[in-house]
């Protein structure tokens, strides 16, 4: 059971100057693919596991052995959350979602504003490290809400389908501890067309993170 690296679907520099290239760099090169390394070295050896996709040993983290199952958690979780994160970002996008997606958050949210300052607070009031999300629950209703360090929502059951990094790796190079202002520009990279495909696919948990 092996994990790979997925390759960023745009260039280093795509997220200018909203996210700045040598941020990307740092966060794709070393931090996300920190935890690859250490979500296989984990895992090494471990067959009792290997039949399982990742989503279903990080969704029921109960059943992975004690000795590694904070690390699975918080590598595992960052494999996964990083993965979706790289998904659903691009260059020229932002603005705001329209079909099945659009009809969803304005149902759920009154207009898309609310949902954006609903997630944007959301974001800001994560103490220490974490995410914020847009997520279905078991219900599939969306729901927003945090996640502390690199646990993934769906160790709740709920399916993420926007995911917002506020570690201070994600922004410090050029906001420092400005972490408002990096929430309002990463309002400007949001892919709308794939968060909206994977609001469509939900149920298929579309993923990059099969082990090969
Ligand atoms: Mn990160």
């Amino acid at each position: 059971m092996k994990f790979e690296l997925p390759s960023l679907p745009y260039a280093y520099d795509a997220l200018e100057p909203y996210i700045d290239a040598r941020t990307m760099e740092i966060h794709h090169t070393r931090h996300h693919a920190g935890y690859v390394t250490n979500l296989n070295k984990l895992l090494d050896g471990r067959d009792e596991l290997a039949s399982r996709t990742l989503e279903d040993i990080i969704s029921d983290i109960r059943l992975v052995p004690d000795d590694i199952r904070q690390g699975v958690r918080n590598h595992g979780g960052g494999h996964l959350n990083h993965s979706l994160f790289w998904q659903i970002m691009g260059r020229n996008k932002g603005g705001e979602p329209s079909g099945p997606l659009g009809d969803a958050i304005r149902s759920s949210f009154t207009d898309f504003a609310s949902f954006r300052e609903l997630f944007s607070k959301t974001a800001l009031s994560r103490f220490g490290s974490g995410w914020a999300w847009l997520c279905l629950d078991s219900a599939d209703r969306l729901v927003v809400l945090s996640t502390p360090n690199q646990d993934s929502p769906i160790m709740q059951g709920h399916v993420p389908i926007l995911g917002l990094d506020v570690w201070e790796h994600a922004y410090y190079l050029k906001y420092q501890n400005r972490r408002s202002d990096y929430i309002d520009a990463w309002w400007n990279v949001v892919n709308w067309e794939k968060v909206g495909e994977l609001f469509v696919h939900r149920h298929e948990m579309v993923s990059q993170t099969r082990a090969v």
